[in-house]
Parts: structure tokens; sequence; C-alpha cells
């Protein structure tokens, strides 16, 4: 059996980041957080607190396990305080070269033996990993959104990740409450194939006045037992993460199956952004 990770690394303290700290703590593992903006580690341990607070309340642990879980809890400057981590799990914007550099830069610091995981929602593993002399030990460990609560964790094979990587990157998600399901390293891997392209024909069948918004969503809702519509969930996601996503899926199969929808590309050039900015497919009271 692999070794457990006792000593996670995470770069990018922003909402991922910060969830996947909370569970990680939570579970054990010591972590060591870092960001490049300055205060964004310390908002994400008051979140981190906070979340914990929470779980205290449902009754899931004493006030001392949430103390102890906390001082588990490392600031970490800068990258060169990760050199002792068994796993780092890179969680910064979604935007390739920032990645690419976050991985080149963490491949001249931590041992060998370390494995470098991506949050990615999107981008190619394969690349991520061609930045690195470690690519058997690169491998993508896509957690979702709220992290506490979400239950998945897409493990994605890239194409030189080891067998010996995947196993205890899958070992790890299960020490976290997770449930692994391993993909290979295709665009969108399977969630994002799956989802994105039901909200862009979301957004073409109301562009062409198939139904209002609030009925394509009820449809789904309703018919499906979808928990939220597809619309109303793009709004929760943001309009310009779905559009990024689906530019990723046209351009990576070179398909127009995946063609973006024409009002979604409109509604992300008005700045229509969903909840974020206040207005998206519907509109809301307060922007988030
Ligand atoms: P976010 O904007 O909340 O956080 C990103 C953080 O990265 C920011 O705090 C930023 O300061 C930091 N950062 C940027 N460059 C850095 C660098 N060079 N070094 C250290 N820190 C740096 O973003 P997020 O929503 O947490 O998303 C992070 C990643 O997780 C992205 O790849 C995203 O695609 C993926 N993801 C997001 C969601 C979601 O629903 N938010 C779900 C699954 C996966």
């Amino acid at each position: 059996m692999a070794a457990p990770i006792e000593r996670l690394g995470i770069v990018g303290a922003g909402t991922m980041g910060a969830g996947i700290a909370q569970v990680a703590v939570q579970a054990g593992v010591a972590v060591w957080l870092t960001d490049a903006q300055p205060g964004a580690v310390e908002r994400a341990s008051e979140r981190v607190g906070e979340g914990l607070q929470r779980v205290v309340a449902r009754g899931g642990l004493s006030a001392e396990q949430r103390a102890a879980a906390l001082a588990r809890l490392h600031h970490a400057p800068d990258l060169r305080a990760l050199a002792d981590c068994e796993l780092v799990v890179e969680a910064v914007s979604e935007r390739e070269a920032l990645k690419r550099e976050v991985f080149r830069e963490l491949d001249g610091i931590v041992p060998p033996s370390t494995i470098l995981a991506s949050n990615t929602s999107s981008i190619s593993i394969t690349r991520l990993a061609a930045a690195t002399r470690r690519p058997d030990r690169v491998v993508g460990m896509h957690f979702f959104n709220p992290v506490p609560v979400m239950r998945l964790v897409e493990v994605v094979r890239g194409m030189d990740t080891s067998e010996a990587t995947l196993e205890r990157v899958r070992a790890l998600a299960v020490a976290l409450g997770k449930t692994p399901i391993e993909v290979r390293d295709y665009p969108g891997f399977v969630s994002n194939r799956l989802l994105m392209p039901m909200i862009n024909e979301a957004a073409y069948a109301l562009m062409e006045g198939v139904a209002s918004a609030e009925a394509i969503d009820q449809v789904m809702t309703l018919g499906a037992n979808h928990p939220m519509g597809p619309l109303a969930l793009a709004d929760l996601i943001g309009l310009d993460v779905c559009l990024d996503i689906m530019r990723v899926l046209h351009t990576g199969f070179g398909d127009d199956k995946y063609r973006p929808c024409p009002l979604l590309v409109n509604l992300v050039a008005a700045g229509r952004l969903g909840r974020k900015s206040g207005e998206g497919f519907f509109k809301y009271d307060t922007a988030r």
C-alpha cells in the first residue's frame, strides 16, 4: 500500500485552495498554504476556521478537534516553504502560462518523490507535466465547489502519469472523505465535457425562443431531477468560466458541436457574468 500523504502543499488560496485546505486539516493532514497575493492566505484561513465552525455546529467535530485542525494549517510565504511536502495541489487561477510557471518552479524546489497535482477544470495535465522533469508524478486532482460538500474528485491521468502516483492520489482523496474517479486527459475531462455542452445547449434553446429561462430550468429540475437548472447553474459557476471551458472543448476537439452559443458570448461581452456580477441568465438582488 502507498504511504499516506501527511504533508500537503496548496498553491493558490482562493475559493478552491481554501476548501481543499479545510477538508485536509479536518482529515488530519498538515497543510502548507501559499498565495501570490498579500493577505490571501490569511483570508483563506479565516474561511477554513468558519467552515470548521459549521462542522462543529452540526456535531461533526468537537471544539478541541477544530482547534487541532486549525493548528495543522501553516501559512507558507512562498513556494520554497513547500519543500518538505509529499504532494502539492496547485489551485491558482485558470491560466495555462501561470500554471506551467508554478509547475516549473515547484519542480526545482520539492524532492523528486513529491507528486504535483493540479485542480484545473480544463487545462491539459500532459502539457502541465511537460513543464517538469517528473511527468510520471504529475496528475489532475479536480475537486468540486464547494469542496467540503461535493464528494467527487476527478483524478486525471496525464499521458505519463504512473500507476504509483494514481494510487497515492486516490488514497489521499479517500482520506479526505471523497470518491476518486479516474479519467484520462482529454479536453474537459468527463465532468465539463458533459456539463458544459448541456449549459451551452440550454443557452441555444433560450436564444432560439424555444422556452423562457425559467421554463428551460424547470424542465431539467422537474423532468430530470437535477437539483438546479442549467441556466441557474451557469450563473452560479460564472458565464465567463463556462465560455472559457466551451472554448477549450471547441479548440481541443476541433468539432463544431462544441461551438459556444452566441448568446453566451454576448452576455459575457456585456459583463453579465452571473451571480458574481448581479445578472446573467437571471437577475440577482446583490452581486456576490
Ligand atoms: P480563485 O480566483 O478564487 O483563486 C485563485 C488564487 O490563486 C487567488 O487567490 C490568486 O491570488 C492565486 N494565484 C494566482 N497566481 C498565483 C501564483 N503564481 N502563485 C500563487 N497563487 C497565485 O480561483 P478558484 O475558483 O479557487 O480556482 C482555482 C482553480 O481551481 C482554477 O484552476 C479553477 O479552474 C479550478 N476550479 C475551480 C472551481 C470553482 O468552482 N471555483 C471548481 C473546480 C476547479
